[in-house]
């Protein structure tokens, strides 16, 4: 008897319910037909494929650049009980031939390919001699040279349209933009397909936007408040800074390592692997790290830097929580952040117009840190998609964010710019503001000008927020010839002769932040009392991801032990309700795991 889509989701895959459009995608290419599927990060893309290799003649071909993730991957689907392998060039000969020996005698339902492997002749031999289930072309945007990941490999993906007609294509991407759809539509003959396109939203993500005052004190109390012994990812812009970082969280008590394109391969590859392998360990990284981590359980990601563009900014906070769990993407920035960015895009090279996308990218990043809106729906409305105005799960949602008329302060900053000759920084220019006995005022002979003294009903601290903002939002602009000299732009004008009024964001300080709800981490939701059995799961788990030599997550996730706390079983009746266990790992782990809920109940 042939069995399901439902039946495999529960009794391989251990999950009750179809998400979103899987059920529909899985019935499309059960029927023969090819789709095109967009869904975000965390979405549940794999089952959209795997399900259907299952069920359908014939070995499921799976193309993903990421040979780095294929090994996880497919020890997550041994564990399963799926027979899936993959192929690409990590691999020794003999194990490729093994591998290929498995294919010929039709032992495989998944069989994971690098494109280049793929594009070989005797692999596109090979394969037309198979029966195959379908292929899956996961991120699909590597085909299109309008996105930002293009690889030549891909290219030649065009040949499956016209090898293997018959054979179901289902092109996967997590990559937003309708530009980069229709360009791998047209490539690999998705056209006529189906397109099934979810929403970009990631609801399980907080979004926060700190001022940073001192940022180690503000990572720390995060870190100790909302994610003692998570793992995350901590972005830095300079590789000094990721070295010192990293360091310094290691003396604080975390296990911390850093990771940057000037450490040697095997160190890279070291940490990325603690990362991976241990439970709670924080990555302090360049940019350089992240492509191809596919670990669901990252709770946060924090930004001590502001990215350079809100793309990078959502693929970068995109990594946390892809297992739905509830997740931080926080992000500390200032003044300096946005006149050094500002400053490095004048300076780079680079011919006009790619200075002015470098330009606006960064404007609206600037904007997303200072709106006193809901940051999801900004972020949202950026990539074209409409939502409500109150997301209830970002920092100007949970804590609004009160603003000040700033009209009459923002005169006098603007006016301090424009008597000083526009040429000096923020630091200079709140001196003057502030009336200070500075021999450089003196030298200047600027103790004479009308802006000197005008500004002493605000704080030094006030002044940098006030100017933060007016930089931010383009009424004043750096010049990069004079170490941040600032002058004013066009914009400045109507709000200067007071035909225009600036509402101010007044800056959070810590003392509020406090009151931002805290992030549901699944540690959280552990109750006090049931600590410990947590606890005595967690190391369950990880013994066997050590004598399996897998991640932990690969043996179960964390809401697979959040379901044990919470139910107890002690059957396996009972075991096969938690969510992510089918027959397999019942078989493999349910005795193990029910010992140690009945030793912690006894
Ligand atoms: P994507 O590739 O879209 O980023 P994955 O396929 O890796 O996402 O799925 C993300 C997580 O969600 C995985 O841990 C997966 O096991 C889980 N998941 C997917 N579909 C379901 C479902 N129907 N019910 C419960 N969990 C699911
Ligand atoms: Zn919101």
């Amino acid at each position: 008897m042939k069995s399901t889509p439902e039946q495999i989701l529960k009794d391989i895959f251990g999950y009750e319910h179809f998400r979103g459009p899987q059920s529909e995608i899985i019935e499309e290419v059960m029927a023969g037909r090819h789709c095109l599927v967009l869904m975000p990060t965390g979405g549940g893309k794999s089952l959209c494929y795997q399900i259907p290799s299952l069920l359908r003649d014939g070995v499921g071909i799976v193309i993903s650049p990421l040979i780095a993730l294929m090994q996880d991957q497919v020890d997550a689907l041994q564990q399963l009980g799926v027979r899936a392998s993959f192929l690409n060039s990590s691999q020794t000969p003999d194990v490729q031939r093994a591998v290929l020996h498995d294919i010929r005698e039709g032992n495989l339902d998944l069989l994971y390919v690098a494109p280049e492997r793929l594009n070989q002749d005797s692999t596109l031999q090979l394969l037309r001699t198979l029966k195959i289930a379908l292929f899956a072309i996961d991120e699909a945007h590597c085909v299109s040279q309008w996105g930002h990941d293009f690889r030549a490999d891909y290219l030649q993906l065009s040949l499956l349209e016209q090898f293997f007609p018959e054979v179901p294509r289902i092109a996967l991407t997590a990559t937003a933009d309708a530009n980069t759809r229709a360009e791998i539509a047209e490539r690999l003959g998705l056209v006529d397909a189906r397109h099934f396109v979810s929403g970009f939203d990631r609801p399980n993500i907080q979004y926060r936007i700190t001022q940073k005052q001192n940022p180690r004190q503000q990572l720390l109390r995060f870190l100790r408040r909302e994610h003692e012994k998570d793992a995350g990812i901590v972005y830095c812009l300079s590789r000094k800074k990721v070295d010192d970082t990293a360091a310094w969280l290691e003396e604080q008590g975390f296990a911390a390592v850093p990771y940057h394109a000037g450490l040697s391969a095997e160190a890279r590859q070291r940490n990325q692997q603690r990362f991976l392998r241990e439970d709670g360990v924080i990555v302090v990284a360049t940019i350089a790290f992240g492509m191809g981590i596919d670990k669901p359980d990252v709770r946060f990601i924090v930004h001590l830097d502001l990215p350079k563009s809100l793309e990078a900014y959502y693929q970068e906070t995109g990594r946390a929580g892809r297992d739905g769990e509830p997740a931080t993407a926080w992000m500390v920035y200032g003044l300096q952040d946005v006149i050094m960015l500002r400053q490095m895009m004048d300076a780079s090279q680079g011919n006009d117009k790619f200075k002015r996308i470098e330009r606006a990218k960064l404007d609206a990043m600037l904007g997303l840190c200072e709106i006193t809106t809901c940051r999801r729906q900004a972020l949202l409305h950026y990539f074209g998609e409409t939502t409500g105005d109150y997301c209830g799960n970002c920092d100007a949602c949970l804590n609004p964010v009160p603003t000040w008329d700033g009209t009459q302060a923002a005169q006098k900053a603007l006016s301090c710019v424009y008597r000083t000759g526009q040429r000096f920084g923020v630091n200079y220019l709140i001196d003057v503001l502030l009336g200070a006995d500075s021999d450089k005022i003196f030298q200047n002979n600027h103790q004479h000008i009308s802006t000197y003294g005008i500004g002493k009903e605000l704080e030094g601290n006030a002044w940098r927020s006030v100017y933060r903002q007016l930089v931010a939002r383009g009424y004043l602009s750096v010049d990069h010839t004079t170490y941040g000299g600032l002058h004013l732009s066009e914009k400045a004008r109507p709000l200067l002769k007071g035909e225009e009024s600036i509402a101010l964001r007044i800056d959070v300080q810590e003392a509020v932040v406090k009151t931002v709800k805290k992030t549901r981490s699944s540690k959280q939701v552990v109750a006090d009392a049931d600590r410990a059995l947590w606890e005595a799961l967690r190391t369950c788990r990880k013994q066997l991801a050590d004598e399996h030599d897998v991640p932990p997550y690969v043996i179960f996730h964390d809401a697979s032990l959040m379901d044990m706390v919470h139910y107890r079983p002690l059957t396996e009746q009972q075991f096969l309700t938690i969510s992510g266990v089918g027959q397999s790992k019942l078989e493999k782990y349910g005795q193990v795991f029910m010992q140690v809920i009945r030793d912690h109940e006894g």
